[in-house]
């Protein structure tokens, strides 16, 4: 029987935990936090998520998705507020059936984790940080100081990985980058209301777009709801046009730069409550606690992690966050990192994974596993980073307001387009790379053709969808 260490009962983790007890082998998963089944945890670390096909997928796959689902909170829409109060639903799709879904981050590891030890084979080991990887042993090392042996190791210990540290130190060929946002985040609170009704629309992705920084609210299933405030960290080299945006592209036809802020500006009360009551009005009535939160939660930073190889041999392999962290932008990371274990998965059953009787040759399949993966979890960084950077030039652009409005209908008039937001979001069929080239294709396309319009009612919708079909 196999035998593989896990580093990290994070949200891969816990799920490979189960796709390989699955198939009989045994799995011992160390993680370096306590059980979250039994502390609380701490705020400040995006207490929930969207989660959407290729995440659901994932999940399918174990018969955990109706479960799940059970208690998301289905997002069919960018819900776009104003400064004024003034809000606006922009569909995520022209066709039914294509939404995300607001899940709890806690909710979903503890569910995952409940279930992995269903099987005899899972054993979990908490409160027991790993520290580095000795590669000629491929044994893991942990400040306790424990003793750890098994056929493989795979490191779902997110984006500030000790073993990718560890093979950076001791793989000559190692090479990483990681590039940060000047902005960070913080997470904030909508409680439900007196009788735990939702005091905003319940079904959509809630969007104070600024220009200059952005707030955004999902719901929860009991009601509240978890904001995100986006924020340049520091204020210094901040100035009108001059000062790096943020954008997603759910902020079409939104408004124009506000005036200013930063996170090393708001350092009391009073700074803090002026900023929200001038960019947010219609929010901060609803945050009571928005002073106690913001100054009790942390400042997370955002960025992009990028590094090769992922494995060493057959001894180790990195998975999810800890070979791919990406910015939050387009919702992935989740999703992008239960996809990989269902590709794992998958190469696990090809006849050529089993070396020797039942034994996996797991130098072949990491081999395997990171060519084709690579290039797709490159190109869904690549995208989330752009809705970061590209949308903020192309959001108070008419033209490309024109070509959302296009697309919305051209979704709803042919079954077989997708947008390049819909491609990624909802097609778990289709690899991130594809959908990259293909997206990229059809927005430069659509661009050009809506740049030749005044508006989009003046399009012959065939004749669009043939040149289209041309991308
Ligand atoms: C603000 C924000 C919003 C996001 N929103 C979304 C979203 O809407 N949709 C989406 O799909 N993704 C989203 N993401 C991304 C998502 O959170 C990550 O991609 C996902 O958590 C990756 O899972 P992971 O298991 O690889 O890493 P993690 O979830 O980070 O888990 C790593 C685990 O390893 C443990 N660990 C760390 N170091 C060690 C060590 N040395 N030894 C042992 N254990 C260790 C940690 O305690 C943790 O349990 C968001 C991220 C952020 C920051």
């Amino acid at each position: 029987m196999s035998q593989v260490t896990i580093i990290g009962a994070g949200l891969a983790g816990s799920l490979l935990a189960i796709y390989l007890a699955k198939r009989g082998m045994k799995v011992d998963v160390y993680e370096a936090r306590g059980d979250i089944r039994k502390e609380s945890t701490a705020a400040g670390r995006s207490i929930n998520l969207a989660l959407s096909n290729r995440g659901i997928a994932a999940l399918r796959e174990i018969g955990m998705d109706e479960y799940m689902l059970a208690e998301a909170v289905p997002m069919y829409g960018r819900m776009i507020h104003t400064p004024s109060g003034e809000t606006k639903l922009l569909p995520y799709s022209g066709r039914d059936g294509e939404y995300i879904n607001s899940v709890s981050r806690a909710g979903l590891n503890i569910a995952l984790m409940n279930e992995a030890e269903k099987f005899d084979g899972v054993t979990f080991h908490f409160n027991e940080p790993c520290t580095g990887i000795d590669l000629s042993t491929r044994s893991p090392q942990f400040s306790s100081e424990i003793v750890v042996g098994s056929d493989t190791v795979i490191a779902t210990d997110g984006a500030g990985s000790a073993v990718r540290q560890a093979m950076e130190v001791h793989i000559p060929e190692f090479s990483s980058s990681s590039v940060f946002l000047d902005h960070g985040y913080k997470e904030l609170h909508i409680p439900p209301g007196p009788n735990g009704e939702f005091l905003l629309e319940k079904n959509a992705l809630h969007i104070w777009p600024r220009h200059q920084f952005m707030m955004i609210a999902l719901p929860n299933f009991d009601g509240s709801f978890t904001c995100t405030l986006f924020l340049a960290h520091r204020g210094g080299n901040l100035s009108g046009s001059e000062g790096a945006s943020l954008h997603t592209s759910s902020l079409e036809g939104t408004l124009p730069t506000g005036r200013v802020s930063a996170f090393d500006r708001l350092i009391d009360e009073t700074a803090l409550l002026d900023f929200f009551e001038r960019e947010f009005p219609d929010a901060v009535t609803l945050m009571p606690t928005l002073v106690e939160d913001f100054f009790a939660n942390p400042t997370g930073s955002l960025g992009t992690l990028k590094c090769w190889p992922w494995n060493v041999d057959g001894k180790a392999l990195l998975l999810g966050d800890s070979a791919h962290a990406m910015v939050p932008f387009y919702g992935q990371g989740m999703n992008c990192a239960f996809e990989d274990v269902r590709v794992l998965d998958s190469l696990l059953s090809e006849p050529a994974a089993a070396s020797t009787g039942d034994q996996i040759d797991w130098e072949l399949v990491f081999a395997k596993y990171s060519e084709l993966r690579k290039p797709n979890t490159d190109a869904i960084q690549d995208m989330a980073e752009e809705n970061f950077y590209e949308m903020r030039d192309a959001t108070a652009d008419p033209v490309f307001q024109r070509k959302r409005e296009l697309e919305t209908k051209l979704e709803q008039t042919f079954p077989d387009y997708f947008s390049k937001y819909s491609m990624v979001t909802f097609r778990e069929d289709l690899p991130y790379a594809v959908a990259k080239e293909k997206g990229n294709a059809q927005d430069r396309l659509l661009m050009k053709i809506c740049s030749e319009v005044n508006s989009v009612t003046d399009l012959d919708l065939d004749e669009v969808i043939k040149q289209v079909k041309t991308c």
